[in-house]
């Protein structure tokens, strides 16, 4: 049988793509290597605790918001229901603490004014300035019109975006404020964005936070694998196939076009255009072969850079640890050991888990049935980089993993002995301890060098000029993840998904 579309991959740029083209009558078929949907929008069982490996929260996605929209067009907008959390997080630094409000933005420039109330005038500009680009950026993510004729009339219509598009964070809030403590405030989230404000695309130093502090934080109602479950069901409601524990092992072609791919377990199935979810090293490299390519294509590629990891350490604690919880709104807690948000980048590359920041998240706060019994769920989280665990990845792979091991034990114990500052004895309630690394992220998406959020966002990565395309020089073959524009995170790429899926089908 020829399918109008194979897709590669469960992940959620994946899935969202595949049930665009589903609903409006595309025969699509999705082949997933593990045995269950999601790539990192899993959800996964211990015992006790149900544990969700990535997600903390997700922006958009309230009723009639942004990301909410994408939903809709896919058909699951109303079939998810997703969970507000009251706040943005709490930030620990070593000298102070603050915790910022989500979905009001009024508040949230209060509480700022509050604690740096020489930076009243400050805070009031950039946060009109960020209004404006944040609307400007949905002006264009909701565009009809193609990109190459919007280029010319660029600057004039996006006139909020356009002055600053080739900005780094930190010169955009340079520019608005002076206390350095304040600024790092702004962005110590800067590991959900994968990059310090130096180095930081300004869009990804607005948008997100924006949409955090102005339409809120949310959580979907029974945890993280909900989303693909219900891309899943809406893919088979529309007549299509989700076939599990599929591995692609190569994708066929006939000259300069894609035609079908080969499973590992002996599957040939033949499309009229091929999506890759796959990362586009593994897709390029592994499953077509660079000799297909334009070599500046893929020598560009392969200088291009990818954004770090995460150590990640998941915690299924005893029903005692609920009376240590004082706020039962809280969700998520970072850690700074400093207010250089450079140096505490610098860090987290290296690994240096004693003094790189991290993030404490209280799952059970915002969900009861991560837990049975009363219990509680938490992970802790540290943006790492992949070099450092490369040195043990060949033993990793022969299943040698005595020293790895040794190693991921050593670094669980001493965030979880860096956590016990704000939650005293953390260890004593543990029942349930799981670890996962940069070759962790890895193994399971296969996103080359356990990326968390595909390419970094850096200023000549991430605009819609130079992120890499979701069309291929391969004729039917396209990308949709983390690794294309909008880029990575779960909203994003679902907004990705979708936006191609409109595309093939006006095609
Ligand atoms: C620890 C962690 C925390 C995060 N926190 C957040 C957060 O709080 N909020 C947020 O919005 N985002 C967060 N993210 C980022 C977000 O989860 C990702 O950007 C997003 O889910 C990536 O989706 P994707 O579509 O690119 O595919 P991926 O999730 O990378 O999935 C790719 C899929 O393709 C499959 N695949 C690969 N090769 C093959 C093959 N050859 N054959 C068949 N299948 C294949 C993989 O098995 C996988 O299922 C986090 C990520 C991590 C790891």
């Amino acid at each position: 049988m020829k399918y109008d579309a194979i897709i590669i991959g469960s992940g959620l740029g994946g899935l969202s793509c595949s049930a665009y083209l589903a609903r409006n009558g595309w025969k699509v078929l999705v082949l997933e290597k593990h045995i269950r949907q999601g790539g990192f929008a899993i959800s996964f069982r211990r015992g006790d605790f149900t544990f969700d490996p990535s997600l903390h929260m997700m922006d958009g996605v309230g009723k009639g918001q942004n990301t909410y929209r994408f939903l809709e067009w896919c058909g699951v907008g109303s079939k998810i229901e997703f969970k507000k959390l009251k706040y943005f997080g709490r930030f620990i630094f070593p000298d102070d603490e603050i915790r910022l409000p989500g979905g009001n933005l009024e508040s949230v420039m209060s509480v700022l004014e509050e604690h740096f109330p020489h930076e009243r005038e400050g805070i009031r500009n950039l946060f009109r300035k960020m209004t404006h680009i944040y609307n400007d950026v949905y002006k264009f993510l909701f565009s009809q019109i193609p990109l190459w004729l919007q280029l010319p009339i660029f600057p004039l219509i996006y006139r909020g975006l356009y002055p600053v598009i080739k900005k780094t964070g930190e010169q955009f809030f340079n520019s608005y404020l002076n206390d350095s403590r304040l600024k790092a405030t702004l962005l110590a989230n800067w590991q959900f964005l994968g990059l310090p404000p130096s180095q930081l695309n300004v869009v990804y130093s607005v948008l997100p936070n924006m949409d955090y502090w102005m339409m809120g934080c949310y959580y979907p109602k029974g945890g993280n694998q909900m989303i693909p479950d219900t891309f899943v069901e809406v893919i088979k409601e529309n007549h299509g196939e989700v076939l599990l524990n599929s591995e692609v092992t190569s994708i066929t072609t006939d000259g300069n076009k894609a035609t079908g791919v080969v499973t590992k377990n002996g599957g040939r199935y033949s499309g009229r255009v091929i999506i890759s979810n796959a990362c586009p090293m593994e897709t390029f490299h592994n499953l077509i072969g660079k000799d297909k390519f334009p070599r500046k294509f893929m020598k560009k590629m392969d200088t291009m850079k990818q954004s770090l990891s995460y150590f990640c350490v998941y915690l299924g604690l005893d029903k005692e640890f609920r009376t240590m919880v004082k706020d039962e709104e809280e969700h998520e807690i970072f850690v700074l050991d400093t207010y250089d948000l450079e140096e505490d980048f610098r860090w987290c590359s290296n690994c240096e888990v004693e003094k790189g920041s991290f993030m404490i998240t209280l799952y059970s706060n915002v969900d009861d049935s991560f837990a049975k019994g009363n219990k509680f769920v938490l992970s802790l989280t540290q943006t790492q980089g992949y070099e450092y665990w490369s040195r043990y990845e060949n033993d990793y792979i022969d299943g040698n993993k005595d020293f790895y091991n040794k190693e991921k034990d050593r670094m669980a114990k001493v965030l979880i002995k860096r956590t016990e500052k704000v939650f005293p004895e953390l260890s004593k309630h543990i029942e349930v301890l799981v670890v996962a690394t940069p070759l962790t992220m890895k193994r399971y998406t296969g996103n080359y060098k356990g990326a968390i959020i595909g390419w970094a966002n850096t200023i000549d990565q991430c605009s819609p000029m130079n992120r890499m395309s979701q069309k291929t020089p391969i004729e039917n073959l396209y990308l949709s993840s983390a690794w294309t524009f909008i880029g990575g995170g779960q909203a994003p790429v679902i907004m990705s998904g979708c936006r191609l899926g409109k595309k093939l089908i006006g095609r």
